[in-house]
């Protein structure tokens, strides 16, 4: 409405210069402005999509093909929710922390113009990461995630996505990894669902 973007079908923001890859903030200030009115409808109608349906049909649960979709079922909450259904395993595909293929795929993305500001880039060591690595973490080396978008949930839940990937791809789960109950049943489960 205040005419920033538009919202996509793959309900997020889409702006002309970002594509959907912005942050949004307000401001609240007494200083008076001239505003232009836009009808609520009219940006939230996913006209800027055309007929383009790209993200809907990447999805990998299908939540986006309503004018609502359930949160709860997005991969994003999903691979950091600390409950994990042995059905849901299976989506996992590899992603370690969140989702955002309804962002990847979107055309839109594809010319948006990247930001410059360095604390949004990709680390190193997270460009191109290492399950074993990662499901072998200590207290030590689960510092350096700590730092990052994907520390906020603990180790244990990075271990624990590192360990469906490790199930996805058929490769071994070392029984060291599984240092706590939660994992070491975490373990078992994948070793059952995957037959390793
Ligand atoms: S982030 Fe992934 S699971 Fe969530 S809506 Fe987008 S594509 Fe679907
Ligand atoms: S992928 Fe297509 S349908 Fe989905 S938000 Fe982007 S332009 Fe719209």
């Amino acid at each position: 409405m205040a005419g920033t973007g538009s919202i996509g079908k793959n309900h997020m923001l889409i702006t002309r210069k970002y594509g959907s890859y912005v942050f949004l903030g307000e401001i609240l200030t007494d200083w008076e402005t001239i505003t232009d009115e836009r009808d609520p409808q009219d940006a939230m109608n996913h006209s800027i999509c055309g007929d383009c349906d790209i993200c809907q049909r990447a999805c990998p649960t299908s939540i986006l093909q309503g004018e609502y979709y359930e949160t709860g079922r997005c991969m994003s909450y999903i691979t950091q929710d600390k409950k994990v259904k042995d059905e849901d395993l299976d989506l996992f595909r590899g992603r370690l922390f969140g989702c955002d293929t309804c962002q990847r795929v979107c055309p839109l993305n594809k010319y948006a113009e990247r930001s410059h500001i360095a604390e949004f880039k990709p680390l190193p060591f997270m460009r191109d990461p290492d399950l074993n690595e990662i499901a072998a973490m200590d207290n030590r080396t689960f510092k350096r995630y700590r730092e990052t978008s994907s520390g906020w949930r603990g180790k244990k839940l990075l271990k624990r996505n590192a360990m469906i990937a490790l199930a996805s791809k058929g490769m071994e789960i070392r029984e060291e990894y599984a240092d706590t109950e939660y994992l070491k049943d975490i373990r078992e489960r994948l070793l059952k669902r995957y037959k390793l």
